[in-house]
């Protein structure tokens, strides 16, 4: 294990930023941490990291304890903080020649540096002031920072916020790349993300972790909800699908089109044509609407907000 959280509390005056959390990360997972503003994402990042300390619980990194070992700690990890903090005024290899002094890098700094500019493609900009630079090619920096004492785990708090759609499918690829020969773990609100980068994707909301799977079987997850969608050629008395059996529900999303709500997990694409043609109903088009995070993420947001 790499990152192995238990029954951690934090507390900031009468507020629980988190709240008894367990979460264990696996050497090579690429794990993202999804969850709304003021989830507490970032303040278990910071523990991770050893910038604030539990008030309750362990947490080791790579088998050290954040709060005994902190130095240990600091060696296997590297660390993008949210909004990414760095010097304007140095130039991008001239921080990160400060950056391997203060890991004491020694003889080998000048040839990591060199591999950190090649890996994140800073080969063109690392001449230049940080203050000069795109917000893609500052997150290309501050993820060479962290990464320069090659460390085990990367922890990467909102690493694509503000920027482009370009500059986010680069800074993406990169994380993945990145991701081959490390463990990640990753903070984001957006969706796309988490299927973009992620294998596993743990969601946080209020401090407390409300559902941790693959990214693959949480799109798939609440198979009680797999939806048909159907088109038709006009409106028709769609509530008599639900005479199907496992037809839990029926949305009309508009005059043509209906989605299907599936109690299981069978595919009743079949059971609703020879039901439409049984009544008359011109039948245009029929699939799968795919349950994607994102509305997994609601419901489960959601949910945790009535309890
Ligand atoms: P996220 O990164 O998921 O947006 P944070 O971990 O930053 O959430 O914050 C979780 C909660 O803890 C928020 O309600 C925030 O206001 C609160 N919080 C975070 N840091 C502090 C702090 N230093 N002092 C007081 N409250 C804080
Ligand atoms: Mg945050």
């Amino acid at each position: 294990m790499s990152i192995i959280i238990k029954d951690v509390t934090k507390i900031f005056g009468e507020q629980k930023a988190l709240d008894n959390v367990s979460l264990s990360v696996e050497k090579g997972e690429i794990v993202a941490l999804l969850g709304p503003n003021g989830a507490g994402k970032s303040t278990m990042m910071k523990i991770i990291t050893c910038y604030l300390p539990p008030n309750e619980g362990d947490v080791k990194v790579c088998g050290f304890d954040v709060l005994s070992e902190s130095l240990k700690v600091r060696k296997v990890v590297g660390y993008l903080p949210e909004n990414n903090p760095l010097y304007p005024d140095m130039y991008v290899r001239e921080y990160l020649e400060f950056i391997a002094g203060i890991h004491k890098l020694g003889s080998k700094s000048g040839e990591r540096i060199k591999d950190m500019i090649y890996q994140t493609g800073l080969e063109l900009e690392h001449h230049k002031k940080i203050g000069a630079l795109s917000k893609g090619y500052r997150q290309r920096v501050g993820i060479a920072q962290a990464l320069i004492h090659d460390p085990e785990v990367l922890i990467l708090d909102e690493p694509t916020s503000g920027l482009d759609p370009n500059q986010l499918i680069e800074i993406r690829s990169l994380v993945r790349e990145v991701g081959k020969h490390k463990t990640v773990l990753l903070s984001t609100h957006i969706m796309q993300e988490v299927e973009a980068v992620c294998d596993r994707v743990v969601i946080i909301n209020r401090g407390k972790i409300v559902a941790d799977a693959p990214t693959r079987e949480l799109q798939l997850l609440n198979l009680t909800n797999r939806i048909i969608r159907a088109e038709f050629d006009k409106t028709y008395d769609w509530e008599l699908l639900k005479n199907l059996n496992g037809v839990m529900d029926v949305h009309q999303e508009n005059e043509k089109t209906v989605r299907i709500f599936v109690s299981s997990n069978d595919d009743l694409r079949a059971e609703v044509f020879h039901f439409a043609v049984k009544n008359n109903w011109v039948l245009l088009a029929m699939g799968f609407d795919d349950q994607s995070v994102e509305q997994v993420f609601r419901k489960l947001t959601f949910e945790s907000k009535q309890s």
